[in-house]
């Protein structure tokens, strides 16, 4: 079982709540709230330029993620400026910001690009530092080299697309690259002592649930601080969209309380070491082939994650076989 403190129920993560949170950890570390704005900066990946492919992961429509104020005809500063007008309405108390370079593969460029960019960003009075989202294949020695030392300067944090820890699956979406390309990016990294984040995505086709669960085990000991969930969301306009309509007994589109079921169970298996950011992907109802779940927003899904949690009086890492009672 998990160690938890029986009398004030203090969980390993240091609070009461019953998973590792990541605006908790992040506070821990960096001492406030910062609130993410998004910058498209003209980036490709090699999944799209022909390097590896020109059809992108199956599941692929990056504009069901862009916020409206990133376009890549905007200078960064300019995206950074209207991202913290958009969000000063609803955060009124933030006022430190992370640029989050966030469309397809953001360290996928010569080291000058990438230098400038970066650059620009941290030049914003209200920006403190970076996230910076990219795939296992677009890093090597001399990128990590230079976000190592930038991290010296500024908080940033490398967030890698992974989606799912087994190659079947990897090549059926298409993805391009294998899962000990992801292990090698995560451990350069991390022998760079670099903050890394890394996302998975649920539901993905030819995978049993038992394949999912069982994928908590294979997370807990990668070499990672913080993980995304996500459920497959199928996007209008996408090749699995085409291969949903073709074969949709294929694709196991999880129901809310199915997923509830499944988020729970997998939370307690994983390390009660790893901070989970997202549980949930919250494309627009207008990009979705199917609409399951009704409108629910990530700040109550989360609070629904929790009750139950508390509910089944369980909690992340509760059966993590790493763990010590
Ligand atoms: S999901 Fe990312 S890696 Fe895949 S095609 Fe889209 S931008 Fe490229």
């Amino acid at each position: 079982m998990g160690t938890v403190n029986e009398i004030s129920r203090v969980y390993p993560w240091g609070n009461e709540r019953r998973f590792n949170a990541f605006p908790d950890y992040f506070r821990r570390l960096y001492g406030s709230r910062m609130q993410k704005v998004s910058v498209d900066a003209g980036f490709t990946c090699p999944n799209r330029d022909g390097s590896k492919g020109i059809g992108g992961c199956n599941y692929c429509n990056n504009k069901a993620f862009n916020p409206s104020y990133c376009l890549p005809s905007k200078s960064v500063t300019m995206q950074i400026e209207e991202g913290i007008r958009f969000h000063k309405k609803r955060y009124r108390k933030v006022d430190s910001y992370l640029a989050y370079f966030q469309a397809y593969s953001n360290t996928y460029s010569s080291l000058d690009r990438l230098s400038a960019l970066y650059s620009e960003a941290l030049a914003h009075k209200d920006v403190k530092g970076l996230v910076i989202g990219t795939r296992p294949d677009c890093v090597n020695g001399e990128i990590l080299d230079f976000l190592r030392d930038l991290s010296q300067r500024c908080i940033l944090i490398l967030e890698f697309g992974i989606e799912s820890c087994y190659d079947k699956t990897l090549l059926r979406i298409n993805r391009g690259h294998t899962f000990k390309e992801a292990l090698d990016a995560l451990t350069a990294s991390e022998e760079r002592g670099l903050n890394t984040s890394a996302h998975f995505i649920f539901g993905l086709p030819g995978e049993t649930r038992e394949e999912m669960l069982n994928e908590a085990s294979i997370i807990s000991d990668l070499p990672l601080k913080s993980i995304k969930f996500h459920q497959l969301q199928i996007i209008k306009g996408t090749k699995m969209e085409e291969e949903y309509q073709k074969n949709p007994d294929d694709f196991e589109v999880f129901d809310w309380e199915d997923y509830l079921t499944f988020i729970i169970c997998f939370l307690e298996r994983l390390n009660p070491r790893l901070v989970v950011e997202r549980f949930t992907g919250e494309a627009p109802p207008r990009f979705l082939v199917k609409e399951v779940w009704g409108k629910k927003r990530s700040d109550q899904i989360i609070g629904l994650i929790e009750r139950k949690l508390e509910e089944l009086d369980t909690w992340q890492g509760r059966w993590y076989e790493g763990s010590k009672a």
